[in-house]
């Protein structure tokens, strides 16, 4: 069996978010445990890892990450929760010394930053490759594939959340989106793609939004439309993360709201088998 790890659960600001005082922020600081919330990241397995934003550091170090062996690292989009250029400028030679050559995967606004941050990049043992919505990525080495999907999102850049076959198993990390548009599910009908653990964003929790993020109400039907449409093998895992304190429900109130519709609540560390 194999699994994903989330090593971050909160959208841009973090929970408790810094200068707030809100009171998600002042249960988070009461509760602590799965109320702290950093920057959304996942780890697929110990050299593929999806994001990586301003938290790495202290994923790395709470998590025992090793990130000096990530092999395959997939942005979903520029946006600064999820990647750190000045990060990656670290594996210079004055600042660490790498090994392995990191292959770095994302849209055009992604490869921009990253070449701006560490140039030229054999310094850096950095290889960039450019995603394009629909062209799948094959890893042979991990028996996987990345399908870089059509985010609802950033409108600046090609927001991407993926659909990864892992083995004979297929995931989805949809993450950051608005409900995704219909060429996505037409997409998933071509190909034929049962999924078998999805975590997907829930940045507004409570709030009434639907494009850029989700709040509640539209993750919700996004499960039932999958479940009707038979895009959900039986026993799949359903989970939520990237949440923002404006969305007014800790850990547990959360749990509480999306518990009877088979969601669970993603939190920092959880690991999701599949
Ligand atoms: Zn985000
Ligand atoms: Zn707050
Ligand atoms: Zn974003």
């Amino acid at each position: 069996m194999n699994s994903i790890q989330i090593l971050g659960s909160a959208a841009a600001e973090a929970i408790p978010a810094i200068f707030c005082n809100c009171r998600v922020c002042q249960e988070a600081w009461k509760n602590g445990g799965k109320d702290f919330r950093m920057r959304s990241a996942y780890k697929i397995n110990d050299r593929v890892r999806v994001d990586f934003g301003p938290d790495s550091v202290a994923q790395d170090h709470r998590f025992k990450l090793h990130s000096e062996n990530i092999k395959h690292l997939f942005f979903t989009h520029s946006h600064e929760d999820h990647l750190d250029p000045d990060l990656l400028s670290f594996r210079s030679g004055g600042m660490s010394h790498p090994e392995n050559v990191l292959n770095v995967y994302g849209n055009i606004g992604v490869v921009k930053k990253v070449a701006a941050a560490a140039y030229p990049l054999e310094d850096y043992k950095i290889d960039l490759h450019l995603l394009k919505y629909f062209e799948p990525v094959e890893l042979p080495d991990e028996d996987m594939t990345f399908y870089p999907m059509k985010a609802n999102h950033m409108l600046t850049e090609f927001p991407m959340y993926f659909i990864i076959r892992h083995g004979g198993k297929h995931i989805a990390i949809i993450s950051d989106t608005g409900v995704p548009e219909e060429e996505n599910w037409k997409f998933m009908r071509e190909h034929n793609i049962r999924l078998d653990c999805v975590i997907a964003e829930c940045t507004g929790l409570l709030l009434d939004i639907a494009r850029g993020h989700m709040g509640g109400e539209p993750t919700i039907a996004l499960k039932k439309r999958m479940e009707s449409e038979g895009f959900l093998n039986p026993g799949a895992s359903y989970v939520i993360n990237h949440f923002s304190h404006n969305g007014k429900l800790t850990h547990r109130e959360a749990e509480e709201h999306f518990g009877p519709y088979g969601i669970q609540v993603g939190y920092d560390g959880m690991i999701v088998e599949y």
